[in-house]
C-alpha cells in the first residue's frame, strides 16, 4: 500500500491525497491551490498522477481548497465515483459552479488585456463533473468500495457535512485502518456537533492549520462581536462585514439573532445578507438539519428559524445589492468575499469606507496581499473599482472565530484516534506543523513534501 500527497503538503490549500492498494487508486479530496496568480499555474499543472487511473474520490467537505480541482480531474479523464455526505454534495455544487464562473471571468479579463488564457474549467465542465457524484455517505455507516476496502465518514465539525474518513483496507490478509482527518472544527461551535474522531487508526493523515496556537474562547469572541456591532450602531453609520459564504455567514446570522434576543445587539438594525452563495448555503442548512446540533435541528423542526431576524433581507439580485448603496445609516451588510479579493463586498467598501460614522468588522482570516489585510494593516486609502477611497470608517478586527480546531483540540482529536503507527501532518504552514509534531508523541510523525510517496 502506498500513499502520496499532491496538495496541502507544506501549505494549507490544494488538499489531494492518493492511496494505492490492491491495484486500486483511491483519492481523498481534489482541492484548488488558492492565493494568487502564481498558484493558477500550480492548479493548471499536472496532478502528479493519472486522473484516468483513479477509481474513487472520497470528498471530506465542500471548501474550494478540498473540491476545487474536481472538474479538472474529470476533464483529464476521471470516470470513477465521487462519494461524500449529502450536505457536502449540495454545497460542492454551489462552490464548483461559483468557481467556474469566477474562472471564466478571470480568463475574460486576461483576454481583454491581450493575454490569451483559457479558464481552468468552465461552467459546462463543472456541471459535467457533478455527474460523477455517486453514493451518499451517512456518518458512521461504512460504504463498501470493493476489493476489500470500506470507507466510514465521521462528523469533522468544520462546516456543514464535513467529514473525517476512516478507510478499512484488507491487503494480503491484513486489515488496517487509515484515517484522513479532513479539516477539523473546534469543539465549541454554535451550529455543528463537535468532531468525532474515528478510533482504532493504524495510520493518520491529519490537518495542522493551527498546530502552533489556540484560539480565544468562543464566548469571549461572540461578546467581542456583539460589542463591536453595538459600538458601530451607536456611531450612526452602516456596519459592513466581509464574510465567507459557507458556515461563517450562517454563524454570524445566528450570533446576531442571539444578541438581539439577549439585548446585546440593538433590535432595530436592518441586516442584509448580500451574497447569493451565502443565501443558497443558508437554505442548505435548513434542508440538512440532520447534520446540525440537536438543539438547532429541533428549532428548525419546530418551525423556528435559527437564522431569522425581524429585519433580515436576503439580496440575491444585483439590482437589490446596488440599492444598498443608497442606505446611509443603520444597516448591517454582510457580503463576500471574506478577504475582499472580489465580489459584492468591494462595492460596499467603496460606499462606506470613506465615512467616519461607518464601521467595517473583519471576522475572518485575511491572507497577506489581500485587500482585507491592507485595510486591517492600517492603509490610509485603498484603490477600489478604479477609485482611490480614503479609509475613514472605524475598523474592527475580531480574530477568535475559526472553523479550524486550535492546537489543544488537535492534540485531543489525535489522542482519540488510538495509537497510530505513523501520522502524516498536512494542511499546515511549516511553522504550524513543526510545532504540532512533538505534541503528538509517542506517534511517529511525518511531514510529507508535495508529491512525496510513502510505503505503508
Ligand atoms: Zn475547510
Amino acid at each position: 500500500m502506498r500513499i502520496s500527497f499532491h496538495g496541502a503538503a507544506g501549505g494549507v490549500t490544494g488538499s489531494c491525497h492518493l492511496l494505492a492498494l490492491n491495484g486500486r487508486n483511491i483519492l481523498v479530496d481534489c482541492g484548488m491551490f488558492q492565493g494568487g496568480r502564481e498558484l493558477h499555474e500550480e492548479n493548471a499543472g499536472p496532478f502528479g498522477f493519472d486522473a484516468a487511473a483513479i477509481d474513487v474520490l472520497l470528498l471530506t467537505h465542500a471548501h474550494l481548497d478540498h473540491c476545487g480541482r474536481i472538474p479538472l480531474l474529470v476533464k483529464r479523464g476521471f470516470t470513477g465515483e465521487i462519494i461524500c455526505t449529502a450536505p457536502t454534495r449540495d454545497l460542492a455544487r454551489l462552490v464548483l459552479l461559483d468557481s467556474a464562473r469566477l474562472l471564466e471571468e478571470d480568463a475574460r479579463r486576461r483576454r481583454h488585456h491581450g493575454e490569451p488564457d483559457a479558464p481552468l474549467y468552465d461552467t459546462v465542465e463543472a456541471l459535467d463533473s457533478l455527474d460523477r457524484f455517486g453514493r451518499v455517505a451517512e456518518y458512521g455507516r461504512p460504504v463498501d468500495l470493493g476489493h476489500g476496502t470500506a470507507a466510514t465518514f465521521h462528523d469533522a465539525g468544520h462546516i456543514l457535512g464535513s467529514s473525517s474518513i476512516a478507510l478499512d483496507v484488507t491487503e494480503k490478509g491484513r486489515t488496517r485502518r487509515i484515517v484522513f482527518s479532513g479539516d477539523i472544527g473546534p469543539r465549541e461551535r454554535p451550529l455543528l456537533n463537535p468532531p468525532e474522531p474515528p478510533a482504532g487508526a493504524d495510520v493518520v493523515v491529519m490537518e495542522s492549520t493551527y498546530g502552533d496556537r489556540d484560539h480565544r474562547t468562543l464566548a469571549d469572541t461572540v461578546a467581542e462581536f456583539h460589542a463591536a456591532i453595538r459600538r458601530a450602531h451607536a456611531r450612526g453609520g452602516n456596519v459592513v462585514i466581509p464574510t465567507f459564504a459557507l458556515e461563517r455567514a450562517q454563524e454570524l446570522l445566528y450570533y446576531i439573532r442571539q444578541g438581539t434576543a439577549s439585548g446585546m445587539v440593538p433590535p432595530s438594525m436592518q441586516v442584509f445578507l448580500d451574497s447569493p452563495m451565502a443565501i443558497s448555503a443558508t437554505q442548505l442548512f435548513r434542508r440538512h438539519h440532520e447534520a446540525l446540533k440537536p438543539e438547532i435541528a429541533t428549532l428548525l423542526a419546530g418551525g423556528q428559524d435559527p437564522f431569522g431576524l425581524p429585519d433580515l433581507h436576503f439580496t440575491r439580485d444585483a439590482s437589490d445589492s446596488m440599492a444598498l448603496n443608497r442606505i446611509r445609516s443603520g444597516a448591517v451588510i454582510m457580503a463576500g468575499s471574506g478577504m475582499c479579493t472580489g465580489g459584492r463586498i468591494r462595492h460596499h467598501l467603496r460606499h462606506n469606507l470613506g465615512h467616519r460614522d461607518c464601521s467595517i468588522i473583519f471576522v475572518g482570516f485575511a491572507a497577506e496581499g489581500t485587500l482585507a489585510r491592507t485595510i486591517i494593516d492600517g492603509a490610509a486609502s485603498v484603490k477600489l473599482l478604479g477609485d482611490e477611497i480614503p479609509v475613514r470608517a472605524h475598523i474592527h478586527t475580531i480574530n477568535g472565530f475559526s472553523a479550524h480546531a486550535g492546537r489543544s483540540d488537535l492534540v485531543g482529536w489525535h489522542q482519540r484516534t488510538g495509537r497510530p503507527e505513523v501520522t502524516f501532518l498536512v494542511h499546515g504552514e511549516a511553522k504550524a506543523r513543526e510545532a504540532l509534531a512533538p505534541a503528538l508523541a509517542p506517534a511517529r510523525v511525518e511531514l510529507p513534501a508535495l508529491h512525496s510517496v510513502h510505503e505503508l
